[in-house]
């Protein structure tokens, strides 16, 4: 169905006074394929920067199951009888794999959705993880020019996502199931060295004996890592999001996160990084795509893999060949 698109200026006069219509009709330009639209959308993103940047950012990650949409629910509600602005979404690479995603297909957040201080986006369709990243990382800014003042970012443990996902908060909270084993949990060792704090979920009836004594694993194998330029120690704490238990000391145990960043000057030189970051993960994307498009490169690049699959040729090797095809190609088109 053919959507009406607005201007550039009522899109900005929306999402700055808040309006929810608006701003969701914004997002689904950034999410849009269609190149119109993405021109829009940027139009509108630049108009809005300096209204951004003023959230708390915090990414959450846990494998499928540990209690996320649990934890969102009761967490975010937390903050929203504190009357503040929270924005929920989501980074799931398995969207793109499956058709559907791990995180989507349950009703989730159930109270949260309908709480009017809440905002709840599912994770952009996309190609690929880059694309899906940034959208995501845009709908964050359209989130905060609107007066969200914290914004959740959710993730499974698939992939790179949680490096997307760290890249672009403040703070990093990974959900740990007592007992589980780290295997099973898909934890690896380097998430657990990038999370700003760990949390045992569903410490509850049976299982908070359990919940108690992961708490005392975990703790000890953080002290193995190396310690962190910020001068944090992740501590480790446990909580029953269903019975709403322990989410004020998440909570307190954020806000002093924040005002120790803050007072070091890690919160904004983190947030500097993240920038730099962005722009280079958004060249490779921007050559990738471009890359790949390129009508030589489709032309060979199955040639070019069975050659490397059989190793008749290095993989570093067909890259610099294609490359030059590539550049070739685009000489030829020039002249
Ligand atoms: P997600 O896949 O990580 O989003 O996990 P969910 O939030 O959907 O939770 C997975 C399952 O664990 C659901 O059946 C929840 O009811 C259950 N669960 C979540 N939090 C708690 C908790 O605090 N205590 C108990 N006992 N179960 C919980």
């Amino acid at each position: 169905m053919p959507r009406s698109r607005l201007s550039v200026q009522t899109y900005i006069d929306g999402i700055l006074t808040g309006n929810r219509v608006i701003l969701s009709q914004a997002i689904t330009l950034i999410e849009s394929n269609l190149m119109s639209d993405n021109i829009l959308a940027q139009e509108v993103l630049q108009s809005i920067m300096p209204h951004t940047g003023k959230s708390i950012r915090i990414g959450i990650t846990g494998v499928p199951g540990v209690g996320k949409s649990t934890f969102i629910e009761s967490f975010g509600t937390l903050f929203t009888k504190e009357n503040k602005k929270i924005a929920v979404l989501a980074i799931d690479p398995t969207s793109q794999i499956s058709g559907g995603s791990i995180m989507g297909d349950k009703t989730r957040m159930e109270n949260l959705s309908i709480n009017k201080n809440a905002y709840i986006r599912p994770t952009p369709a996309g190609s690929s993880l880059g694309g899906v990243a940034r959208k995501t990382r845009e709908t964050m800014f359209l989130c905060e020019a609107a007066g969200f003042e914290v914004i959740l970012v959710e993730t499974v443990g698939v992939g790179q996502s949680e490096i997307a996902v760290k890249q672009m908060t403040d703070f990093f909270l990974l959900l740990m199931l007592a007992g589980a084993g780290d295997e099973l949990q898909g934890v690896k060792r380097g998430i657990m060295e990038v999370a700003d704090a760990l949390v045992i979920t569903k410490s509850d009836g049976e299982n908070q004996k359990n919940a108690n004594r992961a708490k005392i694993e975990y703790e000890n194998a953080l002290h193995l890592f190396p310690s962190k330029e910020n001068k944090w120690f992740p501590p480790v704490l446990t909580c029953a999001a269903l019975q709403n238990q322990g989410m004020e000391n998440i909570l307190t145990m954020i806000e002093k996160y924040i005002i120790h960043t803050k007072n070091n000057d890690f919160f904004i030189t983190q947030r500097e990084k993240q920038n730099l970051y962005w722009l280079h993960q958004n060249i490779k994307d921007v050559f990738e795509e471009k890359f790949y498009q390129n009508q030589h490169i489709k032309n060979s690049i199955e040639e070019y893999e069975n050659k490397v699959k059989n190793g008749n040729i290095l993989p570093w090797q067909a890259a610099k060949l294609l490359w030059n095809m590539y550049e070739n190609g685009l000489e030829n088109k020039g002249s």
